[in-house]
């Protein structure tokens, strides 16, 4: 698709002057932009006050050196980075990724997204992210735990319970925040909400572990009933990925009677035609930090490749790819609908590639874009923000059904603002311009020093 605007195409040029080797982020923006043209000619006041061009621009972008000791006693260096994106509509609110992809246009990508995404759950969070550069993969506990105090001891000084609050992403899981938490309560001294997805004995929030996947799920069941009088059942499910969001959106697509045949990790993929055992996977992945090869060892019938892009070659009814950025290219893209896929939802953040989007809208393929399809792990760390400002819990079964309510709120304000602006049932459109909406609401009534 293309800018067709000269306003905006005005706005991506200064983004693309101001942002250069940032392809990530570009791509979030260019996204954005092009949603937003309908929205914008109805809504001259909008650009009147310039909110586009200040959406745009992150808030505070932070760059720190993090230094910690490894097991040799060697010193190492790595980068650490916060984006403080958009705070209009409540706190900062986004993940930190620890992985060596991680730079500027990364964590600004996934900055960008997270603030449309927040403002979809229809709680009061802004968007930020962070992370850091260091691989956690073949480090020792002790390795990890010195950076994650490290990491924390210059973090600390930026956030807080009510101005921003940080949780996991790609490499950041229940370990992490135990030591991310741990030192910032020993610097600050305050047993505050300031982190999400904290253990369930110092204020964390049952059903968070599991929220991005079930959400996921929970979002996708809508999307087939509302558009297509369809449902889970009995579909064949590719899922990539074999991290948490992976996992639990596996678990639940199984409790609602998908068969999920294939999962990966970031050497390869395995297929199993007659359903994934998650118990396995589960205690590959979560309690030996294993590869996903090992699973097709112990499970007879199952195969293992190679190389993550063939997983979508498999033929599947509904695709949900959960593992990282640009893992779905038009190729692949063109693979499934050749396949006769009917639905594809974005477990990850920004998987598909715009080539794959477009292709999936042009075919009519049921397409949940990850600010809308994975939401349900920020709206839950919203509900662990709000439980922890009470100083209350709520019960599995509480917060879960806040969650479904939650995300069957995101499909009809994406279908919804779809059909507002001229493109029913296209819920990139939708999703970006209902989670617009609200920030730059609030952005018109605060003035334009904002
Ligand atoms: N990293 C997750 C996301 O991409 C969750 C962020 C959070 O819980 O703050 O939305």
């Amino acid at each position: 698709m293309a800018l067709k605007s000269s306003y905006m195409k005005e706005i991506y040029e200064t983004v693309c002057r101001r942002n250069q080797g940032e392809p990530e982020f570009l791509q979030a923006v260019r996204e954005v932009l092009e949603s937003l043209e309908p929205v914008v000619e109805k809504r001259p006041d909008i650009q009147k006050a310039g909110i586009v061009e200040r959406m745009v621009e992150p808030e505070r972008f932070l760059q720190f050196r993090v230094a910690w000791v490894d097991d040799n006693g060697s010193v190492q260096v790595n980068r650490g980075f916060r984006v403080q994106f958009n705070s209009a509509i409540g706190p900062y609110k986004g993940g930190l990724r620890l992985h060596p992809s991680v730079n500027a246009s990364i964590i600004k990508f996934l900055g960008f997204e997270q603030c449309f995404k927040n403002s979809l759950t229809g709680l009061p969070m802004g968007g930020g992210k962070g992370g850091s550069d260091f691989d956690p993969k073949g480090k020792s506990d002790g390795e990890i735990m010195r950076f994650c105090q490290s990491f924390m001891t210059e973090l600390c000084r930026h956030i807080g319970p009510d101005t921003d609050v940080p949780a996991g992403d790609i490499g950041v899981g229940a370990r992490e925040i135990g030591y991310l938490y741990g030192q910032y309560k020993k610097i600050r001294n305050e047993h505050t909400g300031v982190l999400t997805g904290k253990g369930l004995t110092y204020g964390g929030s049952l059903v968070r572990k599991e929220a991005t996947g079930y959400g996921l799920l929970y979002f996708t069941q809508e999307m087939l009933q509302k558009m297509k009088q369809d449902s889970v059942k009995g579909k064949k499910i590719v899922i990539s990925g074999s991290g948490n969001v992976a996992i639990y959106a596996a678990e639940k697509a199984q409790q609602l009677g998908g068969i999920v045949i294939a999962m990966s990790d970031s050497s390869g993929y395995v297929h199993d035609e007659a359903g994934i055992r998650l118990d396995v996977v589960k205690q590959i992945k979560e309690v030996r930090r294993g590869r996903i090869s090992e699973y097709a060892k112990e499970v007879a019938g199952a195969t293992y490749t190679e190389g993550c892009k063939g997983i979508w070659s498999l033929k599947c009814d509904i695709a949900l790819p959960c593992a990282t950025q640009n893992e779905l290219d038009g190729e692949a893209a063109k693979q499934l609908v050749a396949n006769r896929v009917i639905a594809v939802a974005e477990g990850a953040n920004m998987p598909s590639t715009p080539e794959a989007v477009e292709c999936f809208l042009q075919e009519g393929v049921l397409f949940g874009p990850a600010k809308a399809a994975n939401a349900g792990g920020v709206a839950t760390s919203g509900l662990e923000m709000s439980q922890n400002s009470m100083r209350y819990s709520w019960s599995f079964e509480e917060v879960d059904q806040k969650l479904q309510q939650i995300m069957a709120g995101i499909f009809h304000s994406a279908y919804d603002a779809s059909a507002e602006f001229g493109a029913e049932g296209n819920l990139v459109l939708g999703a970006n311009a209902a989670g617009f909406l609200k920030i730059a609401e609030t952005m018109l009534a605060y003035g334009l020093t904002f």
